[in-house]
């Protein structure tokens, strides 16, 4: 359950359910009061609204309760000036992992050239080899900034660690949880208390409803600014490097208000399939795409075979504004 209480009013809601031995947490939302009831619990309507007439009862019947379109329609996430969720299709693109200022700058500002609103980048890489490039850490988070800066790109940048969280908040505009952290709950809490736009990935084990709950832990922290992204999940398919579900792009649109983005890159493997996943996202409906580009991919320290080139972005911007359009929608 879902109690939107009068502004004001909220302690006086919570001393009651308190007495009632009502489990439930206060959270600032989105603008709102609320307070969320433990779902499994039963709560005497009578009883919220003998302290406050005003307040309104939404009795939710999924795990995931902030999260879900339930009690909102919609919510459009703003990453520093950047609306996500508004009814344009939003890109984000940069190279999978910052190399240098030079990799980072010239991206940037090919990827502005073609349309892209935001930068990506990872200074923290979480990759499956011990051996293989980690990311510059720290000094990648600086060069994200400056190139930030000087293009006037907002960035998003993943965080691996709960110690780091702090840090990575103060250089960038956007915060990823990646695949391999996507039910790293104490990560999702802390990067949810600074209050910073989240981009939360869904585990490649995770269903829509896991994934969903992952999210709530965020909201739960009062963070609501959380844009969900499907980036391929693990089946016995491995003619793609993940099974891209476009099934849950869908189903997640009719199931929260929260905008949702597609990471074509991981899931394609191969530059060559990455255009054409794209587009599917954008007409499956998707909010926001976040795709990798190189200026020489084929020289990248992670993730060569998949980033795009210059050339290749601006093709898929151009198809993707046509496919947006299609469906009723601006670039
Ligand atoms: C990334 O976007 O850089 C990344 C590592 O993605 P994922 O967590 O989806 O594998
Ligand atoms: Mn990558």
């Amino acid at each position: 359950m879902i109690i939107r209480v009068t502004p004001g009013r909220i302690n006086d809601v919570a001393a009651a359910l308190d007495k009632a031995k009502v489990r439930f947490r206060e959270v600032k939302l989105l603008g709102e009061e609320l307070i969320v009831t433990w779902p499994e619990d039963t709560v005497d309507e009578k009883l919220v609204r003998a302290v406050d007439a005003g307040a309104v009862i939404i009795n939710i019947k999924t795990k995931y309760q902030l999260a879900s379109r339930q009690w909102r329609q919609r919510s459009i996430v703003d990453v520093s000036g950047v609306k996500i969720g508004g009814g344009d299709l939003i890109v984000a693109a940069g190279p999978c992992a910052v190399e240098s200022y030079e990799e980072v700058k010239e991206t940037a500002e090919a990827v502005k050239a073609a349309g892209a609103r935001l930068l990506r980048g990872g200074a923290f890489k979480p990759r499956t080899s011990p051996y293989s490039f980690q990311g510059l850490g720290v000094d990648g988070l600086k060069i994200l900034r400056r190139v930030s800066d000087e293009v006037g790109l907002p960035v998003v940048s993943e965080v691996l660690d709960t110690r780091m969280v702090e840090v990575v908040a103060s250089y960038v505009d956007m915060i990823q949880i990646g695949a391999r952290n996507a039910q790293n709950f104490e990560l999702i809490k802390e990067a949810g208390r600074t209050g910073k736009p989240i981009l939360l990935k869904r585990g490649m084990g995770n269903t829509v409803e896991e994934w969903l709950q992952a999210a709530e832990y965020a909201m739960l922290e009062g963070n609501g600014n959380v844009v969900l992204c499907e980036r391929g999940i693990r089946t016995f398919e491995n003619a793609t490097r993940f099974t891209l579900d476009l099934g849950a792009v869908v189903a997640a649109k009719k199931l929260t208000h929260l905008p949702v983005c597609v990471d074509p890159s991981h899931p394609a493997g191969k530059r060559d399939y990455v255009i054409p996943l794209a587009l599917a996202a954008v007409a499956a409906g998707a909010d926001m795409i976040i795709v990798e580009v190189h200026p020489r991919p084929w020289e990248a320290l992670s993730d060569s075979e998949q980033q795009l080139t210059f050339d290749m972005f601006t093709e898929l911007m151009s198809k993707a504004k046509a496919v947006a359009q299609a469906i009723g929608r601006g670039v």
